[in-house]
C-alpha cells in the first residue's frame, strides 16, 4: 500500500496486457455514458471503479422487501449516526439503501467549512440513488455568465448540446410534456406523469395570475412507455413503485447498471474493473500527454498502472478534482493541466435552503391513485431576460400536493381508523437555486491527512454567500405569494440552513473555457495542456443553471467521447 503519493509500489508486469484504447475513471452516470460511446465506436475501453461491483438485478438486495420487514422500519439508528453522520442526512439514505452509500468514517475528508459530501462508491455510482429529474438547460443558462459578468463565458451554447441532449434522452428514456418554453427546451419524450387535481388547480391559478411564470410536469428518466431501444436494453415499463434508490428490478429508471454499462459490455469492448481506486493520471513528458493511470486495488492493496491513448475522468466532480490535483509530475507540479493555478477553484452547487409549505381547502371528495416519481415544477422566472433583482441569477421551483393521512393524538384502534381516511390537502414547495462560482469556493489536497490508500484527503472550503441568502429570501417571499394567490392557507416558510453538498449537485473546479489562462478544459472537455485527458462530469461546468445537472453531464460526455474518437482516428491524440 503506497504511503507516499509520488512513489507508489508498482506492479508493472505485462504492460501490454494493461493497455487499452481508452480508460474511463468512474462508472456512474457520466462514466457509464463515456463507456457506452467509446465501446460502441470500437475502442477497447477499461472502466476503473473504486467501489464494489453492482450487477443489475442480481445486486439489488432490498428491491422487493416491504418496508415493514426491515428491522427498524427504515428509521435511522444510532449506528448510522456514528458511522455515517454525513450521508445519513441524505433523504434517500435508509436501511433499504445504505449499501449504496459510503460509510463516512471509511472515507474521511476535511471540512474547512461544513460540507455534506454525499457519495456512492460502487459500479453505477450515484446513478443508482439519484432522483432522476432530467430537464435540459436552456440558452439562458449557457449565456448567463457572459451576460451577468461572473465566472467566465461558457465555450459552448445550447445549440452545441441540443443534438446530444436528444441523443442521450432517446437512449435513457425521459418522460415529460412538450411545453414549448424557451426557459425549458423540449425533447422527444415518453408520456408524462399526471398532475393531481390540486396541483392542476394551483398551476392554473399561478399561471393565470403571473403571465411570465409557467408550471409544467417534471421530466424524469422513467420508462412510462418503453420504446424498442429500451426493450433492447432489457428494460421494462416503470411500475411506479418509487422504491428506485434500492435499484429497480424492472430497469424502469435510467441507471448505468441497467442501461449504459450492459450496453457497452455487449459490444465486447468493455473491461470493467471494480475495487480499483485511481490514484493519479500518469503524464509522459516525452510524449507531452498522458499515458495511463495509477491504480490501487482496494482488496489487495496492490498498485498497478494501466495505459491508454485517451483518458476520461468521470469520478464525480470533487473526486475528479482530487485525482487531477494528485496527478503531479515535474511538468505539472500543482496537478495535471494546472498551469493557471485554477484547478479546484470556482466550485459551485445548488441552493436548496428555502422551502414553503401550506394547506389547501378541498376538494374533499377527490384523491389520487398510485405513486409517481416526479412532481410539478416551474422553470426559473427570475432575471431570465434581464437583471431585475438585487441578486444574480434565479431558482427553479418544485412543488407537490398530497393528502395527509388523518391523524389523531391517540394510539391503537382510533389511530388505525383515522389513518384509513384521507386528511387535508397539503402543499410543499422547494427552490433549486443557481449559485455563483467563486474562486474562494475551492477544494485542495490535505498536506497532512491521507486516506486508507495513501492518497491525500480532499479538503473542502465551500460556502453560501450573500447572493444565495438574497435569492432564498426572494423565493420564500415569492413562493408564499404564489401559494396565497392560488388560495392556499397556513403558509409556512422555512430556511433549512443545510450545509452545501446536501444538494448533491456539486460542479466546477476543472471548468471549460476558450482561454487556457482562465480555464482548464477546452470546448471539447479536453485539458488545454494535456489533450488526451477529458473531464466530462460536473467538474467541467462553468456555471450551475437552476436545473438538475445530470442530463447535461450525460450530453456533454457523449459529445466529448464522439469528438475524442474522431480526433483519435485523425491521429491527433
Ligand atoms: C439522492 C440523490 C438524488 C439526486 N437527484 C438528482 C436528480 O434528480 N437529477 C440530477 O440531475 N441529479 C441528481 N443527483 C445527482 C446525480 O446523482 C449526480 O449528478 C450524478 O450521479 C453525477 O454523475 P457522475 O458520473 O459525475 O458521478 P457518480 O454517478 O457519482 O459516479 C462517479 C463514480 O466514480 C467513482 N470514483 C470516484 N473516485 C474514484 C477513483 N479515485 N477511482 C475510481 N473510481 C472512482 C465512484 O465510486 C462512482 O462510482 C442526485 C444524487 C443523489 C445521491
Amino acid at each position: 500500500m503506497p504511503k507516499d503519493n509520488q512513489q507508489p509500489h508498482l506492479n508493472t508486469k505485462g504492460k501490454e496486457q494493461h493497455t487499452y484504447d481508452a480508460i474511463v475513471i468512474g462508472s456512474g452516470i457520466s462514466g457509464g455514458w463515456a463507456a457506452k460511446e467509446l465501446c460502441e465506436k470500437g475502442l477497447k475501453t477499461l472502466v476503473l471503479e473504486r467501489g464494489k461491483d453492482v450487477v443489475h438485478l442480481k445486486d439489488y438486495p432490498t428491491a422487493t422487501i416491504p418496508n415493514w420487514e426491515f428491522p427498524h422500519r427504515l428509521q435511522h439508528t444510532q449506528k448510522d449516526k456514528v458511522e455515517s453522520p454525513v450521508v445519513a442526512r441524505c433523504y434517500a439514505y435508509s436501511e433499504a439503501t445504505e449499501h449504496f452509500f459510503v460509510k463516512d468514517n471509511d472515507h474521511p475528508y476535511v471540512q474547512e467549512k461544513p460540507f455534506d459530501w454525499i457519495r456512492g462508491y460502487q459500479v453505477g455510482g450515484k446513478s443508482l440513488l439519484w432522483a432522476r429529474q432530467t430537464q435540459r438547460w436552456s440558452k439562458y443558462d449557457f449565456e448567463g455568465p457572459a451576460r451577468d459578468g461572473f465566472a467566465i463565458d461558457w465555450p459552448i451554447r445550447y445549440k452545441d448540446l441540443e443534438p446530444w441532449y436528444a441523443h442521450v434522452e432517446d437512449f435513457a428514456g425521459i418522460s415529460g410534456n412538450r411545453d414549448g418554453l424557451d426557459t425549458l427546451p423540449d425533447g422527444d419524450y415518453l408520456p408524462a406523469w399526471e398532475m393531481n387535481c390540486v396541483e392542476k388547480d394551483i398551476a392554473q391559478k399561478i399561471m393565470g395570475h403571473y403571465k411570465d411564470r409557467h408550471v409544467v410536469q417534471g421530466r424524469c428518466a422513467h420508462l412510462t412507455k418503453p420504446r424498442a431501444i429500451h426493450l433492447e436494453q432489457g428494460r421494462q415499463q416503470c411500475q411506479a413503485r418509487t422504491l428506485c434508490e434500492r435499484g429497480c428490478p424492472f430497469g424502469g429508471y435510467f441507471s448505468s447498471n441497467a442501461s449504459t454499462l450492459p450496453w457497452a459490455a455487449k459490444t465486447g469492448n468493455l473491461t470493467l474493473r471494480p475495487h480499483s481506486v485511481v490514484h493519479s493520471v500518469i503524464y509522459d513528458e516525452k510524449l507531452g500527454k498522458a499515458s495511463g493511470v495509477r491504480v490501487i486495488d482496494t482488496l489487495t492493496g496492490e498498485s498497478t498502472e494501466y495505459f491508454a491513448k485517451i483518458i476520461f475522468v468521470n469520478a464525480a466532480c470533487l473526486n475528479t478534482n482530487l485525482i487531477l490535483l494528485n496527478s503531479t509530475s515535474s511538468r505539472f507540479q500543482n496537478g495535471l493541466g494546472n498551469d493557471n493555478g485554477l484547478l479546484g477553484k470556482f466550485i459551485a452547487f445548488h441552493n436548496y435552503r428555502g422551502t414553503v409549505s401550506a394547506a389547501y381547502d378541498g376538494p374533499d371528495d377527490k384523491y389520487y391513485y398510485g405513486r409517481r416519481p416526479t412532481q410539478p415544477m416551474m422553470p426559473n422566472f427570475r432575471n431570465v431576460h434581464q437583471q431585475e433583482t438585487d441578486f444574480l441569477r434565479g431558482y427553479m421551483v418544485f412543488f407537490g400536493a398530497d393528502r395527509n393521512r388523518g391523524m389523531v393524538d391517540e394510539i391503537g384502534k382510533p389511530l388505525k381508523e383515522a389513518m384509513t381516511e384521507a386528511g387535508e390537502w397539503g402543499i410543499s414547495m422547494m427552490m433549486q437555486g443557481e449559485t455563483i462560482p467563486k474562486e474562494s469556493n475551492h477544494v485542495s489536497l490535505s498536506k497532512t491527512l491521507k486516506d486508507t490508500w495513501g492518497i491525500p484527503q480532499l479538503s473542502i472550503s465551500v460556502d453560501y454567500d450573500e447572493n444565495d441568502v438574497k435569492s432564498m429570501k426572494d423565493f420564500l417571499m415569492v413562493g408564499s405569494e404564489m401559494l396565497e394567490k392560488a388560495g392556499c392557507k397556513n403558509i409556512q416558510q422555512h430556511d433549512s440552513q443545510q450545509a452545501p453538498g446536501l444538494d448533491i449537485h456539486e460542479m466546477g473546479g476543472v471548468r471549460m473555457g476558450h482561454d487556457s489562462k482562465t480555464s482548464l478544459l477546452d470546448p471539447w472537455n479536453a485539458l488545454h495542456h494535456c489533450k488526451n485527458v477529458f473531464v466530462t462530469d460536473g467538474a467541467s461546468m462553468v456555471s450551475t443553471s437552476t436545473q438538475n445537472p445530470s442530463l447535461t453531464f450525460m450530453a456533454i460526455t457523449a459529445r466529448a467521447a464522439n469528438h475524442a474518437v474522431e480526433e483519435l482516428k485523425k491521429g491527433n491524440l
